[in-house]
């Protein structure tokens, strides 16, 4: 079966009811730290393979039955490259026979072939996502690693329309290619692509040694990616900007003449898809098992060897802290849009060392506005 570019894939809208305090909606399992490319802003800091002690093919079922057994309607393989792993097909496998809504995210690589495509769908795999970081191939090529790697995504999601897997493109925004984004989102929406992941960096890994944003150059980007998702061509999800929701509410309200001083009930409902953020409707398994709130924020809270992931997302006290808003400090700890947003834990841990810290790349500054709303 085809997948008509632009055609939003059938997703049961049951599977976003899902209580954060109970259960993750999203699970990533870094598969493997394996991969071919060197990208300059990998998290991973992956390398080419063999890596010792990544999770075997029986953990990783297990696993999968614990995500599934948690209530997570969401499983994504990542990597490096999850196409490296011999057992990919297994998994996935065994994750829709879970009744899990299943995703991976091979790198481009010479890996990435038509057949392999081919395979995913007849798995089962349910969405297939691609790395896209400029609108141009010498940009892209540059910062991937890899000569080809543009042409090779090009590619890759023209196979997945072939194919009938719905693709998605992420995309890293970092101090360089922020300058691209509106050609960068016109492309995409070319692609006719189901969803546009937008990554801002937080400096980890290998990213911290490439340049990072400025809080206004966020507040730049997000007027952006507002408009761009505008146009409803395709689901917009933005990571580790959770102020996106503030700004999207500060703009809501001023087209409606107001100037904001706190976040309008639910004014985040109809203007961005309830969020997720580390620990707080999401968890990320390193490809050695720990359990960390997400993977840019690399604080283990057990093991998935010998622990159970459902106990350590309820019960421990990081997972806990970070989905208690009362527990928030700084600028976070007193703004009003707390609640729809919260702040990048993983960059207020990345720059500030403490993971309940203002998110550094957000300039709202609650005082400020309550000082104004007083004149
Ligand atoms: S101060 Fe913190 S909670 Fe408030 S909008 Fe900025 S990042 Fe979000």
């Amino acid at each position: 079966m085809t997948h008509k570019p632009g055609m939003r894939p059938a997703i049961d809208p049951t599977m976003w009811n899902v209580d954060f305090d109970k259960s993750p909606f999203l699970v990533i399992w870094e598969t493997t730290q394996a991969c071919e490319l060197a990208c300059r802003h990998c998290r991973a800091s992956a390398i080419k393979g063999p890596i010792p002690g990544e999770l075997t093919t029986s953990e990783g079922l297990r696993l999968i039955d614990q995500v599934a057994e948690m209530g997570t309607p969401l499983l994504v393989f990542s990597g490096g490259d999850p196409a490296t792993r011999p057992d990919l097909f297994e998994l996935i496998q065994h994750g829709k026979k879970r009744k899990l809504r299943v995703a991976t995210i091979p790198a481009a690589t010479p890996r990435l072939t038509e057949r392999l495509i081919q395979e995913l769908k007849e798995t089962g795999l349910d969405q297939v996502a691609f790395s896209l970081d400029f609108p141009r191939a010498e940009l892209h090529d540059g910062f991937r690693g890899e000569p080809g790697a543009f042409e090779r995504t090009i590619q890759a999601v023209g196979w997945a329309h072939k194919h009938g897997i719905p693709p998605q493109i992420n995309t890293c925004i970092w101090g360089e290619s922020a300058a691209h984004l509106a050609e960068m989102a016109a492309l995409v929406e070319r692609l006719g692509v189901v969803f546009w992941e937008v990554f801002f960096l937080v400096p980890t890994g290998r990213g911290t040694d490439i340049a990072g944003l400025t809080p206004q150059t966020c507040e730049d980007t997000f007027e952006i990616l507002m408009a761009a998702q505008a146009k409803e061509k395709y689901i917009l999800k933005v990571t580790e900007a959770p102020h996106y929701r503030r700004y999207l509410a500060q703009r809501h309200e001023r087209e409606k003449g107001r100037v904001h001083h706190a976040a309008p009930e639910g004014a985040s409902v109809p203007l961005a898809r309830r969020g997720v953020n580390a620990g707080n409707g999401f968890m990320f398994i390193s490809h050695v098992g720990e359990i960390f709130p997400s993977g840019f924020l690399p604080v283990s809270a057990g093991n998935a060897r010998h622990d159970d992931v459902a106990r350590v997302y309820r019960e421990t006290p990081l997972f806990r802290a970070l989905r208690d808003p009362a527990q928030l400090k700084g600028r976070c700890g007193r703004c009003p849009f707390q609640a729809m947003c919260g702040g990048s834990r993983s960059r207020a841990y990345a720059l500030t060392g403490d993971y309940l810290e203002t998110d550094p790349w957000c300039l709202y500054e609650p005082a400020a506005e309550a000082a104004d709303h007083q004149r």
